[in-house]
């Protein structure tokens, strides 16, 4: 019978095969969930789904997608935010020729 603190589901349950061949549930604590992108929500891909010390021990480019706004953004808003930028920065430059 498992421990009083195993019974409910706070806890995942994860099948580990022992040396002796035995199959046995070891209780491991939860992941945290998806990263979401900032813009419309999507979960980002490429990003993982990792404990704080896990991710902490993790290399930068493990983490997140190298690119602008890789970690915060989905490509899509990524393309459109620059997008933008690029077009007020243009504005602003015609505006300061004349
Ligand atoms: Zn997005």
């Amino acid at each position: 019978m498992p421990a009083g603190k195993h019974k409910s589901r706070t806890f995942r349950r994860v099948h580990v095969r022992t040396p002796g061949s035995k199959s046995v549930v070891h209780y491991r604590k939860r992941k945290p969930k998806a990263a979401k992108c900032g813009e419309c929500g999507a979960v980002l891909k490429g990003v993982p789904r990792e404990r704080p010390y896990k991710m902490n021990n993790m290399p930068k480019t493990k983490k997140r997608p190298e690119r602008p706004y890789g970690g915060n953004f989905c490509s899509k808003c990524m393309r459109r935010a620059v997008i933008t930028k690029v077009r007020t920065v243009k504005k602003a430059e015609e505006k300061a020729k004349k």
